[in-house]
């Protein structure tokens, strides 16, 4: 069995510990280099040769810093290691022309890191971190007789031209000034502006300048820039976070559409119904996350995510969680189930250029309430009538609730470290409920001493749930909890948010476009129909299979149950299933 440690420096701080890893490590006891002091850092190197696997480090470590794996068999060899006690990759994907390949993993497993040594940004070095590649060569050697030897030879010799969409879009104003239309005429390289212009409905945008755009259409227009320009590889790093789920759709017709031209595509999401909708083919990511990452072998893309549902990969024989993710198939709630938390008459709420109406409706104690409809629509205006935030022009609330509220899109400038913004920000920080409850399973421990500011968009999202939950509120309003989460990081979510709910008897209403986590997590839904910007309409909150059917009615889109696993799959436009579905009026369940 090979083991490897794994020092996680943010945590490390021998100033505050006086290295007790070392003085009690029994190889250093016994005279040998087990653990050293590196010279530069001043933290400590872990020597996987002497290392006995004692776990003594570990325990003692007072701020979890060190971590020793043993490596399940069938790793494969080492493809790239980023140095001493630090992550390990293990195999990568093999690209194929006219396919959408997908990277299914949790966040910190190596996707990126496979990313980059495709797209040629990084040299793997096959675990040798001491000697620095300085070409190719090896790597071409390595993949003699495979396809990644051809892509790799081409790669280096300039032969293959890689496009990125990156995965934080909300950065690209920093670097790409100016409007939107002049950005796309700039890389219409393939001389499809109007295609990807209609398809992705950018007509309203055109002439906005990139630092006036919300996330969504800096998402949208992200991928109508990677779309347009010329390449052979195209790697999409999450392209749906903020979008709705037309929105998702439309994006899965035009990253496809470079499939059908022969490209090859490489596409990281966690949103599975997308994922599902857009790739031919799935390579799972499992072992620890920022510890070692292993790629599964190439699987078809419904066997492929149903076996990350089942959390056992059978050709691997490899185990990646305990239990399956169980979907339900939930009878309709009857209308007038559960203690009611807040009620409310026909609302109408007019601002200048933008109308809201609310058919009347009642939320009740320990629900979750997910709210579905486009962007721009008038989902939080809704919230703030009912936390009286703002007076609705008609209509009343019977009484009015105290609101907790994540925002969509969350603010990384604050300036102090992820304890200073929780000490600042959430109330019940330090309680024992939200060490257990919350920060736990958030794994906000793991980041309490790094800046904010510093902090990837999952991690900014979890501390933002935890703050929201942190509150002492009636109602727990989400604006996209799902945005840059990986699948098992949403499951977590959604579990903490329903414990949370129902320990302080109160309410969750969630707006969120995951179709999977969405039928996951949801009791009851509420749909909004209307034009973004113009007008909403809200209808009363119902049973989810209602909800479904009004809100993917309006779309003309269909979604079935996997057979298998149950979980929702998107339908073929105008498939023998989405012509039953559609005749029949159902559009989910089925
Ligand atoms: P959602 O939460 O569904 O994204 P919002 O309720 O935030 O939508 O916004 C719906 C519409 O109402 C938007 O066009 C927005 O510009 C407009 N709007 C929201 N708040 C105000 C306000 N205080 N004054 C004027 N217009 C507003
Ligand atoms: Fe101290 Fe832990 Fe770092 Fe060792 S790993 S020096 S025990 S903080
Ligand atoms: Fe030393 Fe044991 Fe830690 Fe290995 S696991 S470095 S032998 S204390």
């Amino acid at each position: 069995m090979t083991r490897i440690s794994i020092l996680d420096k943010d945590r490390c701080q021998p100033k505050k510990c006086d290295y007790l890893c070392i003085n009690y490590c029994p190889g250093v006891r016994m005279d040998e280099d087990t653990i050293i002091i590196d010279e530069d850092t001043k933290k400590p190197l872990i020597s996987e040769e002497l290392c006995e696997g004692c776990g003594i480090c570990t325990n003692r470590c007072p701020f979890d810093a060190i971590t020793i794996i043993n490596l399940p068999e069938a790793v494969g060899e080492p493809i790239h290691r980023f140095g001493q006690n630090q992550f390990e990759l293990f195999g990568l994907p093999t690209l194929e022309e006219g396919t959408v390949l997908g990277l299914l993993g949790q966040n910190g497993i190596g996707k990126s890191t496979i990313m980059n040594i495709l797209s040629g940004n990084l040299i793997p070095n096959f675990g040798d971190f001491e000697n620095k590649p300085e070409n190719w060569d090896e790597v071409i050697e390595f993949y003699k007789g495979s396809s990644l030897q051809k892509y790799f030879r081409d790669l280096s010799e300039g032969n293959i031209k890689t496009i990125l969409k990156p995965q934080m879009v909300d950065q690209l104003p920093k670097v790409v000034k100016g409007k939107v239309k002049d950005l796309l005429t700039n890389v219409n390289e393939r001389d499809k502006l109007d295609y990807v212009t209609q398809e992705l409905q950018l007509e309203n945008v055109l002439e906005r300048k990139m630092e006036n755009l919300s996330g969504g259409e800096l998402q949208r227009v992200a991928i109508a820039a990677t779309v347009l320009r010329e390449g052979d590889f195209y790697y999409f790093d999450e392209p749906t976070s903020w979008l709705d789920v037309s929105q998702r759709l439309n994006a899965v017709k035009v990253i496809r559409s470079l499939a059908d031209e022969g490209k090859s595509v490489l596409v990281i999401e966690h949103d599975l119904a997308t994922l599902d909708a857009l790739s031919d083919n799935i390579n799972i990511l499992y072992g620890q996350p920022g510890g070692y990452g292993v790629v599964s072998g190439r699987k078809g893309v419904r066997l492929g995510i149903n076996a990350y549902i089942n959390g056992f990969l059978n050709e691997e024989n490899v185990r990646i969680r305990k239990n399956p993710i169980e979907f339900t198939i939930r009878p309709p709630t009857p209308e007038d189930e559960g203690d009611v938390l807040a009620s409310y008459s026909d609302l109408k709420k007019e601002y200048d250029g933008f109308r809201l109406s609310a058919d009347a409706g009642e939320i009740f104690y320990d629900e979750i309430i997910t709210a579905f409809g486009s962007n721009g629509i008038g989902k939080t205006t809704f919230a703030k009538m009912l936390a009286g935030v703002e007076e609705p022009t008609n209509g009343e609330i019977d009484e009015e609730v105290t609101i907790a509220y994540k925002p969509q899109y969350i603010v990384s400038n604050f300036e102090g470290t992820v304890s200073d913004f929780l000490y600042m920000n959430a109330p019940s920080f330090g309680s024992k409920i939200f060490d257990s409850e919350i920060m736990k399973p958030l794994t906000l421990d793991e980041m309490l001493d790094k800046p904010v500011n510093g902090l990837s968009g999952g991690e900014l999202q979890r501390l933002a749930i935890a703050a929201t939950l942190s509150k002492d509120a009636e109602i727990y309003l989400f604006d996209e909890p799902t945005a840059f989460l990986d699948v098992e990081q949403r499951l977590i979510a959604a579990r903490v948010i329903r414990k949370m709910v129902e320990s302080r008897n109160a309410a969750s209403l969630i707006v969120d476009h995951d179709i999977v986590f969405i039928d996951y997590i949801s009791d009851r839904a509420m749909v909004f129909n209307g034009t973004p910007g113009l007008n909403g309409h809200a209808s009363k909150p119902t049973d989810l299979r209602n909800a479904m059917n009004e809100f993917l009615g309006n779309l003309n889109i269909t979604f079935r149950r996997d057979k298998e696993t149950k979980r929702p799959r998107v339908n073929k436009l105008d498939s023998y299933k989405d012509r039953e579905q559609k005749e029949k009026g159902e559009y989910y369940y089925l």
